[in-house]
């Protein structure tokens, strides 16, 4: 981008990820790739939302694990905190004060008609606020640095869409201050999980972690739905409907996946054999990631010190959207002393 004053700032873009379980091979699709590809033109902030993850109700226990394990797969998959900023969410208590400021422009029916909120407010008897709020803390990660763009995948289309309503209401109310931050989807699109029916997602436990070991790669991938109407191994096949074949076609060229299609219609090859060359080819990409996690677990302090030199650099940023935010809200009360 350029100011037309000669310099050019790169725009900035925010995303994160809860740390409520293994990373998996959805996430790595959807998001983390993406997030790879864009260090070198954008301005980026890598966030593991914690606090977003409370609501999820997990075990307290088991989350400062859940955090370090997410930070060492993003410097794994090539999140590099030199040239991007890679914290944790608590960290920068702004993001929860600015949401907290966020609620005196949202409205609850904005909140209540989110499909995310639609969907999880279900599977609670008395639902927690936290679960309506969600999408306000969303908009307060984004805005606080007042983010250009946001790389997340389509379920999170329409929470942006608030976090600009939210960003135009403040500055209709208070005066210019945030920018309206654009989606920016990718085309992986949705990944299915191993049932070959819902999202794959840390929750359902229908995930490949990015980190498994081949042969635990091997159990999960082996465990997937295929073609339901294939039953028996000289039944031909319909790679259209089998989400192997759809998982052959992000893991294999262009030439193997013309010959899983090809050898199913033809039931030359059997589902487990297809199997096979998934679950070699998700461990052949992701061997890398696995080196590099390995080491950066036998070296927690490297770890510590990314998470703490990036928490620093974003609160320095985010302090300053805050000092900002609570001047237009008249909430520096030392201005109304008089002088004397
Ligand atoms: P999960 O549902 O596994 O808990 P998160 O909600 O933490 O994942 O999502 C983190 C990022 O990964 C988001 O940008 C989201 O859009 C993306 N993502 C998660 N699951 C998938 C999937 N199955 N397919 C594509 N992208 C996904």
């Amino acid at each position: 981008m350029n100011d037309g004053a000669g310099s050019s700032r790169k725009k900035r873009v925010f995303s994160g990820m809860q740390p409520s379980g293994e990373a998996h091979l959805g996430n790595y699709l959807g998001a983390l790739s993406r997030w790879v590809d864009m260090q070198d033109d954008f301005d980026c902030i890598w966030c593991i939302v914690d606090d977003h993850a409370i609501t999820a109700g997990g075990d307290p226990a088991e989350l400062p694990g859940h955090v370090f394990d997410l930070a060492v797969s993003y410097v794994a998959v090539g999140l590099d905190p030199e040239r991007a900023i890679i914290f944790v969410q608590s960290d920068v208590h702004q993001h929860t004060e600015l949401a907290w400021l966020f609620n005196a422009v949202t409205p609850v029916g904005d909140l209540e008609r989110m499909t995310q909120f639609k969907d999880k407010s279900q599977r609670f008897e008395s639902v927690p606020a936290g679960i309506l709020n969600y999408p306000i803390l969303q908009a307060a990660d984004i805005l606080v640095y007042k983010s250009d763009a946001v790389p997340v995948g389509e379920d999170q289309k329409q929470h942006i869409e608030l976090t600009r309503d939210i960003a135009r209401k403040f500055n209709a109310a208070y005066g210019d201050t945030f920018p309206e931050p654009e989606p920016l989807i990718g085309r992986a699109g949705r990944i299915l999980g191993l049932d070959g029916d819902a999202k794959m997602s840390k929750s359902l436990g229908n995930t490949v972690p990015i980190l498994s070991e081949p042969d635990e790669i091997w159990e999960r991938v082996r465990t997937a739905v295929t073609d339901p109407q294939r039953v028996r191994r000289d039944d031909p096949g319909r790679p259209e409907v089998c989400n192997v074949f759809a998982l052959h076609g992000h893991f294999g060229d262009a030439a193997l996946v013309e010959d899983v299609a090809t050898q199913c219609r033809a039931a030359t090859r059997g589902c487990v054999d297809c199997k096979r060359i998934l679950s070699e080819n998700i461990s052949k990409r992701f061997a890398p990631f696995r080196a590099r996690a390995a080491e950066l677990k036998a070296k927690p302090t490297l770890v510590r010190e990314i998470l703490d030199d990036g928490a620093n650099r974003a609160r320095a940023i985010a302090e300053e959207t805050l000092r900002e935010v609570r001047e237009r809200m008249g909430l520096d009360w030392r201005r109304g002393v008089p002088n004397g």
